[in-house]
């Protein structure tokens, strides 16, 4: 029977770059689609920007911009990267349109005809200066329990408390500066406690096809939030804002906008309805309180109360369907660590297109890593290389390219039937097993079984060795068939490999000269057909290029951090602990010479003494030094610990030199007080 299915990924938020975080979920959910059409399914992949609320109308006029042309070209970079990790959505819209405007209307009128709506005066605090109200991260202070400094308005990044802004010491807005004051304000409230016997039923429920709604993980956050039975600790919930805001103005309630969070999930049906109108397909079929048909969205565990509570409320009692399942998935770390800018690990799918790596190694990375569970997933960068260029290229294309040129060259490029060979039987049995493992997204699995059956064929390939069954006299019926049934082979890890690597599918489908691939084709041989020539489906992975992208993001947090306004402290990294700073070696150094260097406007030469030897080091500050000799004989500061490193063609440098970036863009060397010696430990 052919599944008629709607999936979802979470809404990228348009203030921002798409980074390998929001790749995992993007990755999971096309792999998972692209399987689900492969088995011939009806299934449609909707996602777009959300681009409402506060961080985008601040961000729009930072730049002195027009909030709708900001989100418009920030779509446009969000779309780019995606594509080019090949996610197949079969929309791919923004929450800034008419259709998300006519449902957010239609769901909240539905909701306040079903009485769920009501209206309360709040106090809030206000920017009297910015005549705003501030949203709990816009307001920032003194945490009133462990006193530290400049926490936001909603928890201690110290301490771990969480209070409401109104608790902070010396609050101030992170907008303008100013105080801010207490001020009323009508807001409109979705009452949520009523929904709480609805929530119970519904989260620990089972879908049409007796699967449950959600995870077990999620299920017991849920039980958590929902409390015991009969009683709920469930909080109604705001969703109004005031103007100033940048969203969509709430019906007969001028000066209110819809929070953002309301009409960013209500823009998966937009995203859908856009999709309808432009296809002829039947929206009320998928959308109706009855549908028939299944609606999965794909987000990171951070999301789930919003999604699993007040998603499927709003849809339930405005009248739609409610959700066959909600998948959530954990955090990305990188070598075991947090995403980090100042690492060069918080890597953007840009930077990682621009260094020319291949999207697919990620794409098999990260789906070689993900289960059904909402556990966090690391890239561990050397492991990263060494499984794509021994699973991928080691045993998967290497197939190919060893029994494709004996078919072109003996056998006039047409391949033998070998329907009865007994290797293909193995390689089929698998089929229905690792879809198994797809359906619910056990990728991990699926892979581990998909790199056995490709092991199966190495040890044949071994075995038989087509190498020299070709120097052998009168062999060329069994060579014939060896390379055929390679081939046969590798057409079923293609299609077991398929929702995986779609670009790699499509190339091998021309190699071997069929349609496309199907998931047919993980149980089908292809009988005595012509294949084309064969061409490299992949490269390895060289270190370099790994080197290469966290170094062009180390330098894009470099080139992104401006100096601050004044009086202001922004952060240009990350927290650092104690331990982090005392893995750098920091020395006082006498300067012996300093030269500028041929054919380079911004790099000095210095030769440099640090007590215990001399060393070389180029310091990129020849704009703010235009005379380097009157530097003769002072004392810099220099990091001593850092690898040497190539500078082009003008030699290798030893370490870097400090200077303190003014904020008219000069630089000024540190210096030391008399005393110092080359050499002196800095600290
Ligand atoms: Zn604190």
């Amino acid at each position: 029977m052919t599944r008629k299915i709607l999936v979802t990924s979470a809404l990228p938020y348009a203030n921002g770059s798409i980074h390998l975080g929001h790749m995992v979920e993007h990755i999971q959910t096309d792999i998972w689609v692209r399987f689900q059409k492969l088995r011939g399914h009806e299934c449609y992949y909707c996602c777009a920007d959300d681009t409402h609320g506060t961080p985008v109308m601040l961000a729009a006029q930072k730049q002195g911009l027009q909030p709708e042309d900001m989100i418009a070209g920030v779509r446009e970079a969000h779309l780019a990267d995606f594509t080019g990790f090949s996610i197949g959505y079969d929309n791919y819209y923004s929450t800034h349109s008419p259709e998300n405007k006519a449902f957010s209307e239609k769901i909240y009128r539905a909701l306040k005809a079903n009485g769920k709506i009501e209206s309360r005066v709040i106090e809030q605090l206000f920017d009297p200066e910015k005549q705003m109200f501030l949203p709990d991260r816009f307001v920032k202070g003194e945490c009133p329990k462990c006193h530290t400094k400049d926490q936001y308005g909603d928890n201690c990044e110290s301490c771990g408390t969480t209070y409401a802004p109104t608790e902070l010491i010396n609050p101030y807005s992170a907008v303008s500066g100013a105080a801010p004051v207490l001020k009323e304000s009508e807001h409109f409230f979705f009452k949520l406690g009523e929904c709480a016997d609805f929530l119970q039923e519904w989260t620990s429920g089972n879908n049409a096809l007796g699967k449950p709604h959600l995870q077990p993980e999620a299920l017991n956050k849920m039980k958590e939030w929902l409390g015991g039975d009969g009683e709920t600790s469930l909080s109604d919930w705001d969703i109004s804002r005031d103007a100033p805001y940048f969203g969509f103005e709430i019906p007969d309630a001028p000066g209110k906008y819809f929070y953002v969070w309301l009409d960013a999930p209500v823009g998966y049906m937009a995203s859908f309805k856009n999709l309808c109108d432009r296809t002829g397909l039947d929206f009320d079929e998928f959308f109706k309180a009855d549908s028939q048909t299944e609606m999965y969205h794909f987000i990171g565990k951070d999301i789930l109360y919003f999604h699993a509570l007040f998603w499927t409320a709003m849809l339930k009692f405005s009248g739609y369907r409610t959700p066959s399942g909600i998948f959530a998935h954990g955090f990305l770390t990188v070598d075991g660590q947090k995403m980090s800018k100042s690492r060069g690990t918080f890597i953007t799918a840009k930077s990682y297109l621009d260094q020319g790596l291949n999207p697919e190694w990620m794409r098999y990375y990260i789906a070689a890593k993900l289960n059904s569970k909402i556990e966090d997933i690391d890239l561990n960068l050397n492991d990263f290389i060494s499984r794509v260029n021994s699973d991928l290229v080691g045993k998967y294309v290497n197939i190919a390219a060893r029994a494709s040129g004996f078919i072109a060259k003996r056998f006039e490029g047409r391949l033998k039937d070998v329907a009865g060979s007994a290797l293909l039987a193995k390689l089929a049995a698998g089929s229905e097993n690792i879809a198994g493992c797809y359906e619910n997204r056990e990728y991990a699995k699926a892979l581990r079984d998909i790199m056995a059956l490709a092991d199966i064929v190495n040890e044949y390939v071994d075995a038989n060795k087509p190498w020299e069954l070709a120097k052998q006299e009168g062999r060329d019926a069994r060579l014939h068939e060896v390379c055929s049934e390679l081939i046969n082979a590798f057409t079923m890890l293609t299609a077991y490999l398929a929702p995986v690597l779609p670009k790699v599918a499509e190339q091998a489908a021309k190699f071997l000269n069929l349609p496309e691939i199907t998931w047919e084709h993980t149980r089908q041989t292809l009988g005595g057909h012509a294949i084309n020539k064969y061409e490299h489906l992949m490269q390895r992975v060289e270190q370099k290029q790994v080197d290469n992208l966290i170094e062009a993001n180390k330098q894009s947090i470099q080139a992104a951090a401006v100096p601050a306004e004044a009086g202001k402290f922004v952060p240009v990294a990350g927290q650092a602990g104690f331990d982090d700073f005392m893995k750098i070696d920091m020395r006082v150094a006498k300067v012996l010479n300093c030269e500028a260097v041929e054919g380079s406007t911004k790099l000095l030469k210095f030769d440099l003494d640090f007590g215990f030897e001399k060393r070389v080091i180029f310091s990129g500050i020849a704009a703010s030094y235009p005379n380097p000799a009157e530097l003769n004989g002072r004392m810099v500061i220099a990091v001593a610990n850092f690898a040497p490193r190539k500078m082009a063609k003008f030699g290798v440098s030893e370490g870097m030199i400090l200077s303190a970036a003014t904020a008219d863009g000069k630089l000024k060397l540190l210096d030391v007080d008399a005393g110092a010696q080359p050499g002196d430990k800095v600290g």
